[in-house]
């Protein structure tokens, strides 16, 4: 049926005509469009305090997209005001080494099972680069394989079958590589291998083609960017065991599951250990910061200088101590674990307005982070082709409903919901009565 208007949102429509004019395609990010549904211009936010976030009409949200789940301690955190501030005084960027960035280090070793060392970069595509050159820096191979529907940032190295239609992959056990955009060489897309997710025999197989000449394999361990497919019990062990048997280095993208799905990230979760992983978002808490990791004999290239890696802005103070800062608060269990306990709440009221109503859908990933799929059966997806089968548009639509009901979580069904720690009650309550309300109109 019609979908109602949202309140007022002229303003963030007129801004986006304007920018247009001057930003190419009036965007700095594509995932900010929302070319779809009953709302194509995307809100402008101006102002944001703990989960909640104003845009520029004036219209107030409850916020589960917190930046893609960067702002982890909330917006404008008292803690980081408190831990920034004095920085605009005493300058935020030297282009030399840091202390900031030493304690840093020290404080992600302590945290995350693999990290024996540490080098820092400003966003997640740059620590996948970071982590791919390590790999390829120390093995002596070009090949990596990645996963169908897995996405490790934008630039060239795994820009390779990130959505590809089935028509350009092909056989869904036996995918092909396939460039997310012009402008990526065959020789880059020549360099990535491509198989299914939660797929123990087509591992096995590629595995098998490609032995001896596999740099790495990376995934993300729950799969973010395919709407919190889990991983399949077994799978990252399966992984973690066969990676050995091969010889090929392992690496965790973690750009959002780390410092999220508890201290260690998914590592931690679900004790499997890889040689590398990558840090991003909740990482610095609303600052621009990643990093690499790894056990020793991996980063050992880098830190005698054989294995390039450098960066003006890498772990400037400013970021540096907005980082440590958020690592330090998310340090304690009470932090995390609310943060857990908020979203499986809120997963809880999903699952029972969808019940309610008879609506099929999966409410998958964990409290922290995870998304609503309209499957056909209501069965969780186990890959890339299982989400590409569950309904966009009933999506878009519960999504503006849940805009109408004062609730901003993410545009993109394919991308996922994330909780901030400074959710309060009252705002886990007020979003699980929107969900109701939403299901009640979808
Ligand atoms: N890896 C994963 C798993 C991601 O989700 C993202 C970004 N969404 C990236 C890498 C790239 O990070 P960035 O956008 O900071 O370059």
């Amino acid at each position: 049926g019609a979908i109602p208007a949202l309140g007022a949102t002229d303003t963030s429509r007129a801004w986006f005509d304007r920018a247009r004019r001057s930003l190419a395609g009036g965007i700095s990010s594509p995932a900010r469009l929302t070319s779809t549904g009953p709302h194509p211009y995307p809100l402008y936010l101006r102002e944001g305090s703990g989960a909640r976030v104003r845009d520029v009409d004036g219209n107030e949200y409850i916020d589960h997209l917190i930046s893609y789940g960067c702002a982890v301690l909330g917006h404008a955190s008292p803690l980081l005001a408190g831990a920034l501030a004095p920085l605009l005084t005493t300058g935020t960027m030297f282009g030399t080494c840091t202390t900031e960035e030493v304690e840093l280090a020290e404080r992600i070793e302590a945290m995350v099972p693999c990290a024996e060392l540490v080098r820092f970069a400003n966003s997640g595509s740059e620590a996948v680069q970071g982590a791919v050159r390590a790999a390829r820096g120390f093995t002596g191979r070009s090949l990596v394989l990645k996963f169908e529907g897995h996405y490790h940032g934008w630039s060239d190295t795994l820009a390779v079958s990130n959505r590809p239609t089935p028509e350009q992959a092909g056989p869904a056990a036996a995918p092909r590589s396939v460039p997310h955009s012009p402008g990526i060489p065959p020789g880059v897309v020549d360099d990535v291998v491509v198989c299914p997710w939660n797929d123990p025999d087509a591992l096995r197989t590629v595995l098998a083609a490609h032995r001896g000449r596999l740099a790495a394999v990376i995934c993300e361990p729950i799969v973010a960017n395919n709407a919190c497919t889990m991983p399949a019990p077994g799978c990252l062990e399966l992984l973690r065991e066969l990676c050995t048997a091969y010889g090929v280095p392992l690496i965790f993208d973690e750009v959002c599951t780390g410092f999220r799905t508890g201290p260690g990230g998914a590592q931690g979760l679900y004790q499997v250990v890889p040689d590398l992983a990558v840090f991003a978002k909740a990482l610095g808490g609303g600052v621009p910061i990643a990093a690499f990791a790894g056990r020793r004999a991996l980063m050992e290239p880098l830190a005698e200088g054989r294995v390039k890696h450098g960066g003006t802005y890498n772990a400037s103070p400013l970021c540096a101590t907005a980082a440590l800062t958020t690592l330090r608060a998310l340090a304690d269990p009470a932090t995390t674990g609310w943060m857990e306990e908020a979203g499986r709440r809120i997963m809880a009221a999903v699952r029972r307005a969808a019940h309610d109503r008879g609506v099929p859908c999966a409410v998958q990933g964990v409290g922290a982070m995870f998304q609503v799929v309209f499957t056909p059966d209501g069965a969780p997806t186990r890959n890339y082709r299982e989400l590409l089968a569950a309904d966009r548009g009933r999506y878009d639509v519960f999504r503006h409903e849940l805009l109408r009901r004062g609730v901003h979580v993410n545009a993109y069904g394919a991308a996922c919901w994330f909780v901030a720690a400074a959710v309060t009650e009252d705002e886990v309550a007020a979003t699980c009565a929107a969900v109701d309300g939403a299901f009640a109109a979808l």
